[in-house]
């Protein structure tokens, strides 16, 4: 094995929690949009994160996604009880291989599935969390950009 430097990021440690999380897509493509719309379109700078390939997709009753399911619902337990979670952000987007590949839906009107499930994911996350404060988004390609929709849930 070869002897690295040790990288040190310039980014200041900021101990206090934001009490928010988001569960979004594992997708790299739209992380860093991800990041800007959360820290900069709704104010919540070092929410927690919580990635996976479809995001919520897992979280609509879906079979194909049961393992994800319960995964993901451990997860936010976890951050309910030890991070203090007040508010959850779902955020699905357009052309999501999870849709395509695991679901086997190619649909051209994909879009509404994804925002009948962002729905009910919300459903759910409020059941299993006890929380009020769950809300979501859509991501739509516009040209080269990423815009953000908020979906009534
Ligand atoms: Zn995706």
């Amino acid at each position: 094995m070869t002897e690295r430097a040790a990288y040190e990021s310039r980014v200041p440690y900021e101990r206090s929690r934001i009490r928010a999380a988001a569960i979004y897509c594992s997708d790299g493509r739209v992380g860093e949009h991800f990041d800007d719309f959360l820290q900069n379109g709704l104010g919540l700078p070092r929410y927690d994160r919580v990635a996976l390939p479809g995001g919520p997709a897992c979280l609509a009753g879906h079979p194909q996604a049961h393992l994800e399911e319960q995964g993901v619902v451990d997860e936010l337990q976890f951050l309910v009880e030890v991070h203090g979670l007040k508010r959850i952000v779902l955020i699905a987007h357009e052309g999501c291989a999870f849709y395509a590949s695991r679901l086997e839906l190619k649909d051209r009107r994909l879009e509404l599935v994804q925002r009948a499930d962002l729905v009910r994911a919300a459903a759910f996350v409020a059941r299993v969390t006890n929380l009020s404060q769950v809300e979501a988004y859509f991501a739509r390609h516009v040209e080269d950009r990423i815009v953000f929709e908020s979906v009534e849930v």
